[in-house]
């Protein structure tokens, strides 16, 4: 009996040693966590004010404050709706997610070659310097896919835009310069209004007729997503035809 006892006093002590062993490491894992958690916390907070800092409206304000020009000198944005965001692209099962500026279409002289500018001040956060254009074959192989997937991927959207200038002009507010056949070589940091990023081209595309494709992103949106021609018609002439 005596034994048994002592046999329970030991299991009993060994139950208490294992709960305190515990509760000190949970003590300790609990104010690390409790610490990371906290960081979290504040970070996501301080995201969340970055985020929501600018609504739409106000991003494009901001665009407007910065007083763009059109990235082809003495033209004037097409009449044709085709060439708008959000027109339709069949052959690969998506939708246009800029401006095209076409020869005869849009007031100046657009071939390959002519230059195309920087709207805004901004940094380049991209300068395909070293591009090659892809296989006809592969570019085929892409937009079956979209065929069969009923969309276009981004990859392949990147593939399609071609030879690319990206710039960040601040408030959530990017432009990307599509199709370039050249770049001028150590193009990279800062930018200035109207100074040159590349000249036209027809790269990525299949036709390869010279045009610019140009976009303006708003976060993760392209301008004019979820409107219709007349509000995207106003959004642009409000933006650039001051
Ligand atoms: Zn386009």
């Amino acid at each position: 009996m005596n034994q048994r006892k002592q046999d329970l006093t030991i299991v009993k002590m060994s139950e208490w040693m294992v709960m305190v062993f515990f509760l000190i490491n949970f003590c300790i894992n609990c104010t690390d966590d409790v610490g990371n958690k906290r960081k979290m916390e504040t970070d996501s907070e301080e995201k969340e004010v970055i985020e929501e800092k600018m609504s739409f409206r106000e991003q494009i304000d901001a665009l407007k404050q910065m007083s763009p020009i059109l990235p082809i000198e003495g033209s004037f944005v097409s009449q044709n709706d085709n060439h708008l965001p959000n027109a339709p692209r069949e052959y690969r099962h998506g939708f246009h997610e800029g401006l095209d500026f076409y020869n005869g279409f849009c007031g100046a002289k657009i071939e390959n070659g002519t230059p195309v500018v920087a709207i805004s001040d901004g940094e380049i956060i991209r300068a395909d310097t070293n591009y090659i254009e892809i296989e006809p074959e592969k570019r085929e192989k892409l937009l079956k896919e979209t065929h069969s997937i009923g969309f276009t991927p981004d990859s392949t959207l990147d593939v399609l835009r071609g030879r690319q200038v990206w710039i960040d002009h601040g408030c959530g507010i990017v432009t990307r310069y599509c199709h370039l056949s050249l770049i001028p070589s150590g193009l990279k940091g800062r930018i200035r209004k109207g100074e040159i990023v590349g000249f036209v081209g027809g790269s990525g595309t299949k036709s390869k007729i010279p045009h610019l494709h140009f976009e303006v992103r708003i976060d993760k949106y392209y301008l004019g997503k979820n409107k219709n021609v007349d509000e995207i018609r106003k959004l642009i002439k409000e933006i650039f035809e001051r």
